[in-house]
């Protein structure tokens, strides 16, 4: 049988130079804070790491603070920003409602645990952020808002978001953008952007799992979340891994990802889900999108069923919304944008890679009428 993945949204495979970087990388032996030869060596690798991350990204190497995750680096600048702010008499956190939950989440916990007053932006239909909302918001209350976070580009439906103009709006408030899907996809500079912070995560370009870094502004100092060693300016202590640093900045220098041929691939792939499927209807269409995601609703099917479907006919996709103890919430991103409970159940998200192709999407266009005809069978009983 068929086996076709178009779930790299979730994770992609390793390139092979990040694979050769890690296994060279793995036999050195040297803590990078050890000032003996070895030592020397593994700090010097692991800087030339640095700058590599740091060009490829548009910043200074001294603003890159290696982590263990996406999710790490989007907790500390959330709660490192608040916290620095709160220090200064400002309490409210600023996200969009369609955030990561590496968003969501610590922006809850700020608000159930640190007095936090959290305020989402809301989107349009299309999947974009109500900037009129937020010029509003901070003509008003400026002064108390201590962080705003907007996404790059979401990842359920790759939908871009205009963080530069939220950075404009923010004016002096620092601004954070989670740039976990759109790094290596489309174009994107800290510096141009002008944001105070900005994450990344290695496996979703090619590096491998559990490493991510935080590009922090240089001249800035946030309460850490983890206390050690002091290492990445204080602000994330622990050993720097840097078998996983390297094969990081080996998949930020790969060039594998074709992004006018995704482009190619992802239009056509729609098209087709379109002849084959007509009352099937495409999420954030009508915005600036990631090359590689797609999100499409199956009116009068469940997501968990299709999801499961489609494994069994041999295609690995996703629901594109979180999982909690085994069952799909519907999607709050659909929910912002406008869907009901139930339609924003009845969605798969498909998410082309550097590898994929198209006899991929043909395969799945040949299995998508009768995937979907049983999943409305099995939705009607
Ligand atoms: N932010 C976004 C937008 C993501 O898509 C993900 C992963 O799916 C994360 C953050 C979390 O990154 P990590 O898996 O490195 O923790």
């Amino acid at each position: 049988m068929s086996s076709i993945y178009v779930d790299h949204a979730a994770t992609t495979p390793m390139v092979e130079a990040a694979m050769k970087a890690m296994v060279n990388q793995l036999s050195e032996l040297g803590n990078p804070s050890s000032l003996h030869s070895h030592g020397r060596a593994t700090r010097k690798t692991l800087e030339d790491a640095r700058e590599t991350i740091a060009k490829e990204v548009g910043c200074l190497p001294t603003e890159v603070i290696f982590t263990a995750s996406g999710t790490e680096a989007n907790n500390i600048a959330l709660k490192g920003l608040y916290w620095a702010g709160r220090a200064v008499g400002k309490n409210v956190v600023v996200i969009s409602a369609i955030e990561h939950h590496a968003i969501l989440d610590p922006a809850h916990w700020l608000s159930t645990h640190e007095g936090a007053e959290v305020i989402e932006i809301p989107v349009t239909q299309k999947g974009v952020i109500d900037l009129d909302f937020l010029t509003k918001l901070v003509s008003e209350r400026s002064t108390e808002i201590a962080v705003i976070s907007v996404m790059h580009a979401n990842n359920e439906t790759g939908v871009v978001q205009p963080v530069a103009e939220v950075v404009n709006i923010a004016g002096e408030i620092p601004v954070h953008t989670d740039a976990v899907q759109s790094f290596k996809k489309i174009e994107l500079s800290f510096s141009d952007l002008g944001v105070t912070a900005l994450t990344l995560s290695a496996h979703k370009i090619g590096g491998p799992l559990g490493i991510g870094a935080l590009i922090l502004r240089r001249t800035l100092e946030i309460p850490s979340l983890l206390h050690g060693g002091g290492q990445e300016r204080e602000i994330r202590s622990g050993t720097l891994n840097a078998p996983s640093i390297v094969a990081f900045a080996a998949a930020t220098k790969s060039e594998v990802y074709r992004r006018d041929e995704i482009v190619h691939l992802r239009d056509r792939f729609i098209s087709g889900v379109k002849n084959v499927l007509p009352d099937a209807i495409v999420n954030g269409i009508e915005a600036n999108r990631l090359p590689g995601i797609v999100n499409v609703t199956f009116p009068r099917t469940q997501s968990d069923t299709l999801l499961l479907l489609m494994d069994n006919a041999g295609v690995s996709c996703s629901t594109g919304s979180a999982c909690s103890a085994g069952v799909h919430e519907a999607s709050h991103v659909l929910l912002a944008m406008g869907h009901t409970t139930i339609t924003a159940q009845s969605s798969l998200r498909f998410s082309f890679g550097a590898a994929s192709t198209q006899s991929d999407c043909d395969f799945i266009l040949s299995v998508l009428p009768d995937v979907i005809a049983r999943g409305r069978a099995a939705n009607s009983v």
